[in-house]
């Protein structure tokens, strides 16, 4: 069964391909394109698949279980249009245009100082032997580095500025996980291509990997009234963790002044790093004030990215430079 459906993705895969994307890159003289062009139309089908997946599941929760129930969702479709954008491949086809040929020079740079960043099958070659652990350390290494990507991007102002496009939803839905700046998507996408070069993810990994995080990402942001429990929310974060992430007021304490709850899929990063809260409500979510200016909650997408430039460049004028913190934001 599992390799009929493999056999059938690739056939489809190849048609588009010979159907579609090889005629016009061969008529426009790209044709040293094609393998790249092949790999894209994998990243689209799976992203079509992710979404079907994430709407079919998700979607009926939200309708059974709603936490709060809008009479008008215009809000929500912003949100819904992030989600295909990046999902479906234009956002990171975008981002992977603008660093491919910046990290292709970084990697001949090494090569040619005979500088090899170790893989960690060098370190640990029983992994070569056992794809699965192989998947789930990556996995685990993978979402320790974006806990600290995140935990930074509420820390830093600049970053802050452009952060806060993705908190500014009132509305939180399974799409909100999409609703990020274009620039934070860009130094998102650095950070992931520089940690992929230090670990070495194999492209058989990066697909699979792409498609559970993005699945449990949509799964934390439903409206949904749904916790793991007690136990289950140590090991997996839920709809509920992550809602206090979005809390319009932060719950009290220093060690929370810039957010709580980082972790995007293992909860253990927070407790680790003392950034874990609890929280058994389902708080309302959005911002309170700042960074954005309130209509961020219901702009359109360009309006949106708008408000964060403006927002990013008042981060470097003199007389803002106060040192806010998210805590005092929000209160
Ligand atoms: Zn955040
Ligand atoms: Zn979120």
């Amino acid at each position: 069964m599992i390799n009929a459906c493999i056999e059938a993705f690739v056939d489809l895969q190849g048609w588009l391909l010979a159907h579609l994307l090889q005629p016009v890159l061969l008529a426009t003289g790209m044709g040293s394109y094609l393998e790249m062009a092949f790999d894209g139309i994998e990243f689209f089908l799976c992203g079509v698949l992710q979404i079907t997946v994430a709407f079919l599941l998700l979607r009926p929760l939200e309708a059974l279980r709603p936490i709060e129930v809008w009479p008008d969702r215009k809000a929500v479709r912003v949100d819904v249009l992030y989600s295909f954008l990046d999902r479906l491949g234009i956002i990171p086809l975008l981002i992977f245009a603008l660093l491919a040929p910046l990290f292709a020079d970084l990697e001949r740079w090494l090569r040619f100082n005979d500088i090899i960043p170790p893989q960690l099958e060098d370190w640990f070659p029983m992994l070569e032997a056992r794809p699965l652990l192989s998947f789930l350390v990556y996995l685990c290494i993978l979402d320790f580095t974006e806990y600290w990507r995140h935990r930074l991007s509420h820390t830093f102002r600049w970053w802050w500025a452009l952060h806060a496009i993705h908190h500014s939803q009132r509305q939180m839905t399974l799409w909100t996980d999409s609703r990020n700046h274009l620039l934070d998507d860009l130094v998102g996408g650095c950070w992931f291509a520089i940690v992929a070069l230090l670990v070495g993810v194999p492209p058989g990994h990066f697909i699979g990997l792409l498609i559970v995080v993005k699945t449990i990402e949509n799964l934390s942001h439903v409206n949904a009234r749904l916790s793991f429990g007690r136990i289950g929310e140590l090991l997996l974060v839920s709809p509920r963790y992550h809602r206090w992430h979005h809390a319009i007021d932060l719950p009290a304490g220093r060690q929370y002044r810039f957010g709580c709850n980082f972790a995007i899929l293992l909860p253990i990063w927070d407790q680790l790093f003392g950034t874990q809260y609890r929280g058994q409500t389902m708080p309302p979510c959005g911002l309170r004030q700042g960074p954005l200016p309130e209509s961020a909650a219901r702009s359109g997408f360009w309006q949106q990215q708008w408000e964060g430039l403006c927002a990013l460049a008042a981060t470097f004028l003199p007389e803002n430079n106060h040192g806010e913190e998210r805590q005092r934001q929000s209160q």
